[in-house]
């Protein structure tokens, strides 16, 4: 299992590489969810989303058959854009299993940064066997979303960079997919703020997470409906459970129209473009729903790649 050193070693490969993004605090957000919040900004990281933490710190570790070879993985987006701009930062080739009906801006973006995009069809195929597939007749080597412990290690370099910024906290809000920035930012938390509950934020409709914590074991569900695009796996992954499993307090959910007045909230107030996904974590305390009241609470907002149609529309 991932330790903290792991997280302090991906660190020090992230250095220099990665935006140190900032913590912004907001006395309506105070307001409305009656603690004292500090959001940590990866939408404001390089490609607009924490995973080039995870994605960076793993291809820097590749040897040099590995770096000839070059990089493959599956993502529904923004994992797709760090593993590409990551590539092309270390100068090695890149390939990208992607839904079809993937956001135009994530394909878009991922091609932009030098990546080779390979789709399919995410409701009749599976995206793992793909991978390995290619895996074997390319040689490259697989780097996939969150269930690898140098992505949860790379991860977890956020939230040591929050709590080197604030200080112990009592609360941290960590939004769930696959479990890739929840397992990181939980070791983080468990070495730099002990006593600091850290609390996963899922979609309603896509609590796979919950139902998995809750029965010790993962579970897996179809492919969720929700306007939480980050957040559309069908179960968490093993390296992420065994983390999760030690160090997460609990897990809560949102709904998708609690999303969308954090996303409204967070245009208006504190002039951010946030994508849905990326409003989990701020939902949960914006929308009480879990008792916060006097807490000092910090908040992973994970990321910002949303096209300015479909905000606009969402928003409306
Ligand atoms: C990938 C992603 C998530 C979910 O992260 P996991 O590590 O898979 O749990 C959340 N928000 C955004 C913006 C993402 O890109």
């Amino acid at each position: 299992m991932s330790d903290y050193r792991d997280i302090e070693a991906a660190a020090g490969r992230i250095a220099g590489v990665a935006h140190r993004t900032p913590v912004l605090s907001s006395r309506t957000a105070d307001a409305q969810s009656g603690a004292q919040l500090f959001f940590k900004c990866e939408n404001f990281q390089r490609m607009g989303a924490f995973k080039f933490r995870g994605a960076y710190n793993a291809i820097a570790r590749f040897d040099a058959a590995q770096r000839d070879a070059g990089v493959l993985t599956y993502s529904s987006g923004n994992h797709a854009q760090a593993i590409a701009l990551s590539a092309s930062l270390v100068g090695i080739k890149s390939a990208i299993i992607m839904p079809h009906d993937a956001p135009a801006l994530k394909v878009a973006a991922t091609r932009g940064y030098g990546g080779e995009v390979i789709f399919y069809d995410r409701y009749t195929e599976d995206r793992e066997e793909i991978g390995r597939r290619l895996a074997r007749e390319r040689g490259m080597t697989l780097i996939p979303p969150y269930d690898h412990p140098d992505v949860i290690a790379g991860q977890g370099t956020a939230a040591k960079e929050l709590f080197e910024e604030t200080g112990e906290l009592d609360v941290l809000l960590v939004c769930l997919g696959g479990g890739g920035l929840l397992a990181g930012s939980a070791i983080a938390a468990a070495a730099l703020s002990p006593k600091c509950r850290v609390i996963g934020v899922e979609p309603e409709l896509g609590n796979d997470g919950q139902q998995s914590l809750r029965k010790g074991e993962v579970v897996h569900i179809p492919v969720p409906d929700t306007i939480a695009d980050g957040a559309k796996v069908t179960h968490v992954g093993a390296h992420n459970f065994a983390v999760i499993e030690r160090y997460v307090d609990d897990i809560v959910t949102v709904s998708d129209a609690q999303l969308v007045a954090s996303m409204r909230f967070f245009a208006e107030r504190m002039k951010m473009v946030v994508e849905p996904t990326g409003c989990l974590a701020a939902a949960a305390a914006l929308h009480r729903v879990l008792p916060l009241d006097g807490k000092r609470v910090g908040i992973l907002i994970s990321g910002g790649n949303v096209d300015l149609a479909t905000f606009a529309a969402m928003i409306a």
